[in-house]
């Protein structure tokens, strides 16, 4: 019979246009999830966030209770502190002790540690 070898045309069309639809979908599904996780790394600690609040974190190093924290010196800054990932003059950046979230350049918290080698 004839028509059966006139068939294979149409279906293996239908399958590739399936399959680019398909990979079409997983592109727009893989951009989503990065674009939300990008975001996410770049979330600011907030002072009441549950962690910021059980290491004594502020914004402002000069608002840090003294009384609290007797450690703590007004020149002491996440931007001077060996957990800061970022460069000196970086306004937000990763620390260690937040994952993903980004701490305040002029911020403090009790885990403060002089970077090894600075005056
Ligand atoms: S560990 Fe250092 S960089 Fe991180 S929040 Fe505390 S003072 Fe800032």
């Amino acid at each position: 019979m004839d028509h059966h070898t006139t068939e294979p045309g149409p279906p293996t069309t239908r399958r590739r246009f399936v399959a680019t639809i398909v990979a079409a979908g997983s592109l727009a599904a893989a951009g989503g999830t990065s674009t939300r996780s990008f975001a996410q790394a770049g979330a600011h600690v907030d002072e009441a966030d549950e962690q910021a609040v059980a290491l004594g974190y502020k914004n402002d190093t000069a608002k840090v209770d003294a009384k609290k924290y007797p450690k703590h010196a007004a020149t002491q800054r996440c931007s001077n502190c060996s957990f800061w990932q970022g460069k000196a003059d970086d306004a937000w950046a990763g620390c260690a002790m937040f994952g993903r979230k980004h701490v305040a350049n002029g911020a403090w918290c009790q885990v403060w540690a002089k970077v090894p080698g600075a005056s």
